[in-house]
C-alpha cells in the first residue's frame, strides 16, 4: 500500500537531535536543541493548570488569551498564532502559496521551511549566504524574491548564528515581489529590533516562538506579526482549534514574566563571549542562543559522538543543505553543561 504515499514524503523529513539518554550516562548537557535550561516561568505554569481544569471544551479559536497578552507587551500589531512557529509557517505557505508556485530561501538555514513548501506542492528556489561569514548578500536574494510568492529570511540565522542588520532586510523588503517571512526565533538573544518596520511594509512577516527564551519548547506554541490584510485569510486556512487553550494560557503568562527571559538572555550573551574567548576550535559570531563551531578536520557528526563520549549532546550540522560537513551547533544552556562542553571540546 505504500504506493498510495506522495512522492515528497518517500524520503527526507525534517532531522532531530539526538537522543541523549541512550548512552547509559547519568548526567547530559542538552546542548542540541536551543531550549532554554530553566523549567517554565511559575506564572506560565500557574496558567496552564488553570486552563487545564477547563480543557473539556474546545478552545477559543480567535486565542484571545494569547493575542491580548502579546498586545499588552508589545502594542498595537496584527498577529496570527499557530503550533509552534513551524505550525505558523505551516499554515502560512499554505495561506499564500500555490502548487507550482515558488519560495526563496536563504541558506544555509532552518529546514523546515523547504519541507513545508514542497509538502504543499510549492516549488524551492535557494539562495546562497557568502561562503565567509555566511551573511546576506540581499541583491540576490531580491532576484530571487522578484518572481517568488513567498521569500524566507532566517535571522538571527538557525545554524551560523548570525543575525542580519535592519537595513539589509529594508533593502529586501523593498526590492521582492512578493512577502518576507523574517524568522525570529532567536531574535530576543540579539540587538536587532525588526518591529519598526511592521509599520513601514506591509508584505512583512515576522515569525516568533515560545520554544527558546520562554521555556515552552513541549507546548508547542508560536506566533507571528502579520500586516492585517492577512489574518482572516490565515484563519481561513488554518486547522480549526489548532493551539490548545493549555498553550495559549501558559504563554500568556510567561509573557508577563519578563525576568525569566532576561536571566536566560544575559546567560546567553555571558557565555557567547567565554565560548568564543575558550574553545580551541573556531567559534563563528553569534547573535542567538546557540554557536556555530568549526570542528575540521573533523565531520560534524564525528564530533557529536565523540562529545556524547562525555555526556555532550550537539548538533551536526550535516543536514543543513548549503553547508560544508565540518560544522556543529552548541545551545548556551546551564553553567556546569557549558563548561562540561568547553572541557570536552579543549580536551580532545
Ligand atoms: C526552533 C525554531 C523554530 C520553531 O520553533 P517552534 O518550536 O516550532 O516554535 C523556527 N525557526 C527556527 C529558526 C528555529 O530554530
Amino acid at each position: 500500500m505504500e504506493r498510495l504515499v506522495r512522492d515528497c514524503f518517500r524520503t527526507g523529513g525534517y532531522v532531530f537531535a539526538k537522543k541523549a539518554d541512550e548512552h547509559g550516562l547519568s548526567r547530559i548537557a542538552r546542548l542540541a536543541s536551543n531550549e532554554n535550561p530553566e523549567v517554565p516561568s511559575p506564572k506560565a505554569q500557574a496558567a496552564a493548570k488553570k486552563a487545564l481544569g477547563k480543557a473539556n471544551r474546545y478552545p477559543d479559536e480567535r486565542v484571545d488569551v494569547l493575542i491580548n497578552a502579546l498586545r499588552a507587551h508589545y502594542g498595537d500589531y496584527s498577529f496570527v498564532t499557530g503550533v509552534g512557529m513551524d505550525g505558523v509557517i505551516e499554515t502560512l505557505i499554505r495561506t499564500l502559496v500555490e502548487p507550482g508556485e515558488t519560495v526563496a530561501i536563504a541558506i544555509p538555514t532552518f529546514s523546515f521551511y523547504g519541507l513545508a513548501v514542497v509538502a504543499q506542492g510549492g516549488n524551492v528556489t535557494t539562495v546562497s549566504r557568502k561562503k565567509n561569514d555566511f551573511s546576506l548578500d540581499p541583491k540576490q536574494l531580491v532576484r530571487a524574491g522578484r518572481t517568488a510568492k513567498v521569500t524566507i529570511l532566517c535571522s538571527p540565522n538557525n545554524p551560523t548564528g548570525n543575525a542580519t542588520p535592519v537595513e539589509i532586510v529594508s533593502e529586501v523588503l523593498d526590492g521582492i515581489d512578493g512577502v518576507l517571512f523574517l524568522d525570529n526565533a532567536y531574535v530576543e538573544f540579539s540587538d536587532c529590533d525588526y518591529l519598526p518596520l511592521m509599520k513601514q511594509y506591509d508584505n512583512l512577516i515576522l515569525g516568533r516562538t515560545f520554544s527558546k527564551v520562554h521555556s515552552l519548547a513541549g507546548l508547542r506554541i508560536g506566533y507571528a506579526f502579520v500586516p492585517p490584510w492577512l489574518v482572516p485569510y490565515y484563519q481561513r486556512a488554518g486547522t480549526p482549534f489548532a493551539v490548545n487553550s493549555v498553550s495559549a494560557a501558559a504563554a500568556a503568562g510567561a509573557l508577563t514574566d519578563r525576568d525569566h527571559a532576561e536571566r536566560y538572555i544575559a546567560q546567553v550573551k555571558r557565555w557567547r563571549k567565554r565560548f568564543s574567548d575558550e574553545v580551541k576550535y573556531p567559534v563563528m559570531p553569534s547573535d542567538a542562543n546557540f554557536v556555530m563551531v568549526d570542528v575540521s578536520p573533523d565531520t560534524g557528526d564525528q564530533m557529536v559522538e565523540k562529545l556524547l563520549k562525555h555526556g555532550v549532546v550537539v548538533r551536526s550540522c550535516r543536514s543543513f543543505a548549503g553547508l560544508p560537513d565540518h560544522y556543529i551547533r552548541v545551545s548556551i544552556g546551564e553553567d556546569w553543561e557549558n563548561k562540561l562542553f568547553i572541557k570536552a571540546m579543549n580536551g580532545l
